[in-house]
């Protein structure tokens, strides 16, 4: 196989003997039995190759952390209850009193409240570092610096930063950097592998992904992955996660099994009518300004062509309008209140397009030099016509005048 595409679908799923079935099944246990009392003291709940307890894992969470492991190249994984318990899991376990984190000033949102409203409390600092330029995140590591976020694109305003630089600066400065990848979900560019062909690889020591977005592809699961590829990284972690009590449902790891085979496609379709939605929305008068990574004059643009090289399918389903300033919140607010399809709702990569005005002003330190005074919405683009979302889009406008 040379395609990872192909590897999503046939991958070395081993089903009971004598039941062979395109999908795992759902294995749900709380007591796992021994067959002896030798047994109960010699298994290691770390080692997969046997099972001791259901919070330890499961078959089927096992291939669900492999598939997932396969998609966005790492080689250990583990599960969390949300995108949001994965990036609380990395801060928990790798952040102590008198440590601090460095946080993007467009990361996304409930990252940033747990770093102010719990990290805090436990004597852990934390900076925002702007997203747009690496030196400011190199001056702000310090030898208190324990770990450092990324995103890319941001969260909201979907500019898109220079990855691969700001990996280097946390290389070079021994901190461990972790990569909210829900937008890139491991189809626009390889997390562990920012450069291919580079030696050693280029890579991020941790991924987290909601897989509540792409991979779950319905808007019904909540679940997070926490991906890396140093086995001591992985334990360091997997001993804090499993002290906390984490795990997920079965019926929920398998809703996302069933997703995960066609998932490359969706990626594809929703970010194909997102280019088309985003560029028409360029050429509206409404708006002061796009933001979307594949529009030339978006922030961040070459960074988005050199690491996700340009072509379909490497820019997800996520776009921002600016609205010029003559437009009150009020009058927005009727236009998203217009919208029919386009549903009024959190979260995104499920097959309904969903709309969120946003207060940026609110949202971070600064109002970032490169984009637009005006009032931001946010689309998440499902898995609609083009032609139907556009003339949604159209008729809401209306409800500005
Ligand atoms: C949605 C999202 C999360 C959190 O995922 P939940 O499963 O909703 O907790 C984290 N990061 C990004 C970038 C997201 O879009």
């Amino acid at each position: 196989m040379t395609d990872f595409i192909t590897s999503l679908i046939h991958h070395p799923y081993k089903p009971p003997s004598g039941f062979a079935a395109p999908q795992p099944g759902v294995f749900k246990a709380s007591t796992v039995f021994f067959p002896n009392v030798a047994a109960m003291r010699e298994f290691d709940w770390k080692d997969k190759t046997a099972y001791t307890y259901g919070l330890h894992g499961t078959p089927t969470t096992y291939i669900l952390e492999e598939r997932l492991c396969t998609l966005e190249g790492g080689a250990q994984c583990l599960l969390v209850p949300s995108g949001l318990a994965a990036i609380a899991t990395v801060s928990l376990a790798l952040l102590k009193t008198g440590d601090e984190v460095l946080i993007p000033d467009n990361a996304y949102g409930p990252s940033k409240a747990l770093a102010a409203g719990e990290l805090i409390d436990w004597g852990i600092t934390h900076r925002y570092f702007d997203p747009m330029s690496p030196a400011d995140l190199a001056t702000k590591i310090t030898p208190k610096t324990k770990l450092v976020w990324l995103e890319a694109a941001g969260s909201v305003t979907l500019e898109f930063p220079d990855l691969c630089e700001q990996v280097r600066i946390c290389k070079r400065a021994g901190v461990l950097c972790a990569l909210d990848n829900t937008w890139g979900a491991g189809l626009a560019f390889k997390p562990f592998d920012l450069l291919p062909g580079a030696q050693p690889a280029l890579a991020v020591d941790i991924s987290v992904h909601a897989l509540t977005k792409y991979p779950s592809g319905g808007g019904d699961v909540l679940m997070g992955s926490v991906i890396t590829v140093d086995e001591r990284l992985h334990m360091v972690l997997k001993l804090c996660h499993m002290r906390m009590g984490i795990g997920v449902g079965a019926n929920d790891a398998e809703t996302v099994l069933r997703s995960l085979p066609s998932m490359p496609l969706r990626y594809r379709a929703h970010d194909e009518t997102t280019r088309v939605l985003a560029q028409w929305s360029a050429q509206r008068s409404e708006f002061a300004q796009v933001l979307h990574p594949a529009l030339p004059n978006s922030p961040g643009h070459v960074h988005w062509q050199k690491l996700c090289d340009g072509g379909v399918g490497s820019a997800a389903g996520l776009f921002s309008v600016i609205f010029k300033p003559e437009f009150t919140q009020t009058q927005v607010d009727a236009f998203c209140n217009a919208l029919k399809l386009f549903k009024i709702g959190y979260s995104w990569g499920g097959p309904i397009s969903l709309v969120v005005p946003y207060e940026l002003s609110t949202m971070r330190q600064h109002w970032p030099n490169y984009i637009r005074q005006g009032i931001l919405v946010r689309f998440s683009i499902g898995l609609e016509s083009a032609q139907d979302l556009q003339a949604d889009l159209l008729q809401a406008l209306s409800a500005l005048a």
